[in-house]
Protein backbone atom coordinates (compact mmCIF):
# COMPACT_ATOMS: atom_id res chain seq x y z
CA UNK A 1 0.00 0.00 0.00
CA UNK A 2 1.22 3.65 -1.22
CA UNK A 3 1.13 6.30 1.40
CA UNK A 4 -0.52 8.66 1.23
CA UNK A 5 -3.66 7.22 0.55
CA UNK A 6 -5.71 9.03 -2.19
CA UNK A 7 -8.89 10.46 -1.05
CA UNK A 8 -11.71 11.69 -2.93
CA UNK A 9 -14.19 14.07 -0.50
CA UNK A 10 -17.65 13.79 -1.19
CA UNK A 11 -19.68 16.46 0.06
CA UNK A 12 -23.40 15.70 0.90
CA UNK A 13 -26.02 18.19 1.28
CA UNK A 14 -26.98 21.89 0.27
CA UNK A 15 -24.83 23.67 2.47
CA UNK A 16 -21.18 23.59 3.05
CA UNK A 17 -20.76 26.77 5.38
CA UNK A 18 -20.11 25.51 8.43
CA UNK A 19 -16.41 24.64 7.64
CA UNK A 20 -13.59 25.62 5.08
CA UNK A 21 -13.19 23.82 2.64
CA UNK A 22 -9.95 25.15 1.71
CA UNK A 23 -8.28 23.67 4.51
CA UNK A 24 -9.37 20.55 4.78
CA UNK A 25 -8.22 20.23 0.98
CA UNK A 26 -4.86 21.76 1.59
CA UNK A 27 -4.39 20.15 4.75
CA UNK A 28 -0.84 18.66 4.60
CA UNK A 29 -0.12 15.35 5.63
CA UNK A 30 1.82 12.17 4.80
CA UNK A 31 -0.86 9.74 5.39
CA UNK A 32 -3.53 11.04 3.04
CA UNK A 33 -4.15 12.93 -0.01
CA UNK A 34 -7.29 14.82 -1.19
CA UNK A 35 -6.69 14.54 -4.78
CA UNK A 36 -10.55 15.58 -5.40
CA UNK A 37 -13.95 16.95 -4.20
CA UNK A 38 -17.36 16.29 -5.42
CA UNK A 39 -20.25 17.98 -4.36
CA UNK A 40 -23.91 16.10 -4.28
CA UNK A 41 -26.11 18.91 -4.02
CA UNK A 42 -28.98 17.87 -2.51
CA UNK A 43 -31.73 19.29 0.49
CA UNK A 44 -30.27 19.05 3.70
CA UNK A 45 -32.35 15.65 5.39
CA UNK A 46 -33.87 17.15 9.14
CA UNK A 47 -34.81 15.21 11.19
CA UNK A 48 -36.77 17.17 13.34
CA UNK A 49 -38.88 18.21 10.48
CA UNK A 50 -39.40 15.42 8.47
CA UNK A 51 -38.52 12.35 10.18
CA UNK A 52 -36.09 11.30 7.61
CA UNK A 53 -32.39 9.96 7.55
CA UNK A 54 -30.59 8.57 5.21
CA UNK A 55 -30.31 5.02 5.18
CA UNK A 56 -26.87 2.96 5.24
CA UNK A 57 -28.54 1.63 1.86
CA UNK A 58 -29.38 4.71 -0.05
CA UNK A 59 -25.82 6.27 1.49
CA UNK A 60 -24.14 2.98 -0.32
CA UNK A 61 -25.56 4.03 -3.46
CA UNK A 62 -24.79 7.67 -3.64
CA UNK A 63 -21.62 7.39 -2.07
CA UNK A 64 -20.30 4.45 -4.51
CA UNK A 65 -16.59 3.37 -4.30
CA UNK A 66 -14.13 4.39 -7.19
CA UNK A 67 -11.26 2.33 -7.90
CA UNK A 68 -8.93 5.87 -8.87
CA UNK A 69 -8.92 6.18 -4.63
CA UNK A 70 -8.07 4.35 -1.76
CA UNK A 71 -10.88 5.94 0.09
CA UNK A 72 -13.69 7.85 -0.75
CA UNK A 73 -14.69 9.63 2.54
CA UNK A 74 -17.94 11.81 2.23
CA UNK A 75 -19.12 14.42 4.92
CA UNK A 76 -22.98 15.47 5.20
CA UNK A 77 -24.50 17.56 7.83
CA UNK A 78 -27.98 15.34 7.59
CA UNK A 79 -28.85 12.51 9.97
CA UNK A 80 -27.33 9.36 9.07
CA UNK A 81 -29.09 5.61 10.09
CA UNK A 82 -29.02 5.44 13.83
CA UNK A 83 -27.93 8.68 14.64
CA UNK A 84 -23.87 7.46 14.39
CA UNK A 85 -21.46 10.50 13.50
CA UNK A 86 -19.81 7.74 10.70
CA UNK A 87 -20.72 4.82 8.78
CA UNK A 88 -18.29 2.72 6.85
CA UNK A 89 -20.26 2.13 3.46
CA UNK A 90 -18.09 -0.31 1.68
CA UNK A 91 -14.47 -1.81 1.70
CA UNK A 92 -13.62 1.77 0.51
CA UNK A 93 -16.09 4.13 1.46
CA UNK A 94 -17.52 5.89 4.24
CA UNK A 95 -19.51 9.30 5.64
CA UNK A 96 -19.40 11.15 8.60
CA UNK A 97 -21.88 13.72 9.73
CA UNK A 98 -21.49 16.50 12.59
CA UNK A 99 -25.55 16.18 12.71
CA UNK A 100 -26.45 16.80 16.48
CA UNK A 101 -23.28 17.63 17.59
CA UNK A 102 -22.01 20.89 15.97
CA UNK A 103 -23.10 23.03 18.62
CA UNK A 104 -21.25 20.71 20.93
CA UNK A 105 -17.87 20.89 18.97
CA UNK A 106 -18.31 24.72 18.70
CA UNK A 107 -19.21 25.27 21.99
CA UNK A 108 -15.90 23.07 23.28
CA UNK A 109 -14.06 25.91 21.44
CA UNK A 110 -13.00 23.63 18.25
CA UNK A 111 -14.06 23.48 14.55
CA UNK A 112 -16.03 21.34 12.11
CA UNK A 113 -12.50 20.95 10.33
CA UNK A 114 -11.04 19.36 13.41
CA UNK A 115 -13.82 17.15 13.54
CA UNK A 116 -13.54 16.00 9.68
CA UNK A 117 -9.45 15.80 10.11
CA UNK A 118 -9.57 14.11 12.73
CA UNK A 119 -11.70 11.32 11.28
CA UNK A 120 -9.67 11.30 8.28
CA UNK A 121 -7.26 10.32 10.20
CA UNK A 122 -9.16 7.36 12.00
CA UNK A 123 -10.36 6.20 8.86
CA UNK A 124 -7.03 6.28 6.94
CA UNK A 125 -4.90 4.22 9.92
CA UNK A 126 -8.06 2.06 9.93
CA UNK A 127 -7.59 1.30 6.36
CA UNK A 128 -3.52 0.83 6.45
CA UNK A 129 -4.03 -1.44 9.56
CA UNK A 130 -6.67 -3.57 8.05
CA UNK A 131 -4.12 -3.80 4.57
CA UNK A 132 -6.38 -1.13 2.63
CA UNK A 133 -10.26 -2.29 3.72
CA UNK A 134 -12.62 -0.34 5.99
CA UNK A 135 -14.37 -3.52 6.87
CA UNK A 136 -12.02 -5.13 9.59
CA UNK A 137 -14.66 -8.14 10.01
CA UNK A 138 -15.18 -7.11 14.05
CA UNK A 139 -15.27 -4.18 15.96
CA UNK A 140 -12.30 -4.59 18.05
CA UNK A 141 -10.51 -2.05 16.70
CA UNK A 142 -12.94 0.12 18.83
CA UNK A 143 -13.07 0.53 22.36
CA UNK A 144 -16.01 1.60 24.91
CA UNK A 145 -14.17 3.88 26.96
CA UNK A 146 -13.52 7.38 26.29
CA UNK A 147 -9.92 8.09 25.86
CA UNK A 148 -9.47 10.71 24.16
CA UNK A 149 -8.14 8.39 21.05
CA UNK A 150 -9.18 8.29 17.83
CA UNK A 151 -10.91 4.78 18.41
CA UNK A 152 -12.87 5.57 20.83
CA UNK A 153 -16.06 4.09 20.39
CA UNK A 154 -18.02 7.70 21.43
CA UNK A 155 -21.40 5.32 22.52
CA UNK A 156 -22.17 8.90 23.44
CA UNK A 157 -21.67 11.22 20.37
CA UNK A 158 -20.85 13.88 22.08
CA UNK A 159 -17.94 12.24 23.52
CA UNK A 160 -16.23 13.22 19.83
CA UNK A 161 -15.55 16.26 21.06
CA UNK A 162 -12.61 14.78 24.02
CA UNK A 163 -10.88 13.88 20.77
CA UNK A 164 -10.76 16.48 18.74
CA UNK A 165 -8.29 18.64 20.10
CA UNK A 166 -5.02 17.24 19.84
CA UNK A 167 -6.47 13.73 19.50
CA UNK A 168 -3.73 10.37 20.05
CA UNK A 169 -3.62 6.42 19.96
CA UNK A 170 -4.24 5.31 23.62
CA UNK A 171 -1.89 2.96 25.02
CA UNK A 172 -3.89 -0.12 23.59
CA UNK A 173 -4.00 1.05 20.16
CA UNK A 174 -0.38 1.68 19.95
CA UNK A 175 0.49 -2.00 20.77
CA UNK A 176 -2.28 -3.40 18.51
CA UNK A 177 -0.68 -0.90 15.66
CA UNK A 178 2.44 -2.47 16.76
CA UNK A 179 1.51 -6.00 16.42
CA UNK A 180 0.30 -5.59 12.72
CA UNK A 181 1.70 -5.41 9.71
CA UNK A 182 1.40 -1.50 9.36
CA UNK A 183 4.96 -0.03 8.50
CA UNK A 184 7.38 0.97 12.09
CA UNK A 185 7.08 4.64 11.05
CA UNK A 186 3.56 5.01 10.79
CA UNK A 187 3.00 5.63 14.19
CA UNK A 188 5.76 8.41 14.53
CA UNK A 189 4.37 10.22 11.64
CA UNK A 190 0.58 10.21 13.06
CA UNK A 191 1.57 10.82 16.35
CA UNK A 192 3.49 14.28 14.71
CA UNK A 193 0.37 15.11 12.70
CA UNK A 194 -1.89 14.36 14.96
CA UNK A 195 -0.39 16.46 17.16
CA UNK A 196 -0.89 19.64 14.75
CA UNK A 197 -4.99 19.39 15.04
CA UNK A 198 -5.81 22.09 17.93
CA UNK A 199 -8.54 24.49 18.79
CA UNK A 200 -8.00 28.02 17.44
CA UNK A 201 -4.93 29.60 19.97
CA UNK A 202 -7.93 32.09 21.29
CA UNK A 203 -10.37 29.28 22.36
CA UNK A 204 -7.49 27.57 24.12
CA UNK A 205 -6.13 30.63 25.96
CA UNK A 206 -10.18 31.33 26.99
CA UNK A 207 -10.81 27.52 28.34
CA UNK A 208 -7.48 28.03 30.19
CA UNK A 209 -8.65 31.53 31.84
CA UNK A 210 -11.72 29.97 32.38
CA UNK A 211 -10.52 26.78 34.03
CA UNK A 212 -7.75 28.30 36.09
CA UNK A 213 -9.38 31.55 38.16
CA UNK A 214 -6.43 32.04 40.31
CA UNK A 215 -4.00 31.77 38.19
CA UNK A 216 -5.55 34.05 35.19
CA UNK A 217 -5.81 36.54 38.37
CA UNK A 218 -2.16 36.06 38.79
CA UNK A 219 -1.57 36.50 35.61
CA UNK A 220 -3.54 39.74 35.06
CA UNK A 221 -1.87 41.22 37.41
CA UNK A 222 1.43 41.14 36.47
CA UNK A 223 0.52 42.06 33.35
CA UNK A 224 -1.14 45.09 35.12
CA UNK A 225 2.01 45.69 36.85
CA UNK A 226 4.75 45.43 34.07
CA UNK A 227 2.58 47.58 32.01
CA UNK A 228 2.75 50.32 34.34
CA UNK A 229 6.14 50.02 35.09
CA UNK A 230 6.82 50.30 31.46
CA UNK A 231 4.34 52.76 31.07
CA UNK A 232 6.33 54.88 33.84
CA UNK A 233 9.77 54.49 31.74
CA UNK A 234 8.47 55.64 28.79
CA UNK A 235 7.22 59.31 30.60
CA UNK A 236 10.85 59.47 31.98
CA UNK A 237 12.33 58.37 28.91
CA UNK A 238 10.17 61.33 26.79
CA UNK A 239 10.32 63.63 29.71
CA UNK A 240 14.36 63.75 29.95
CA UNK A 241 15.18 63.30 26.01
CA UNK A 242 12.67 65.75 24.88
CA UNK A 243 11.35 67.49 27.83
CA UNK A 244 7.66 66.65 25.64
CA UNK A 245 6.04 66.74 29.15
CA UNK A 246 5.61 69.99 31.65
ZN1 LIG B 1 -7.41 3.62 21.78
Amino acid sequence: MTLPLKIKLVLLGKNFNDFNLEKIRDHKSGIFTIISVEEIRENDIKTEEDGLQYSVDKLKKKIAEDVGFDIVFAVTRSMIEDNYYGHRLGKKSCIISYFDIKEDILKDGNTIENFILRNLYAVSTLYVKSNGSLLPGDWSYLHQDTRGCLFDYNVLKTDIIYSLHKPRLCNECVASMNASTIPHDYNTMLNRELSGIRRPLYYSVRRFFISHPIWSLTIASVFSLLINLLASLVYDFLKHTYHFFP
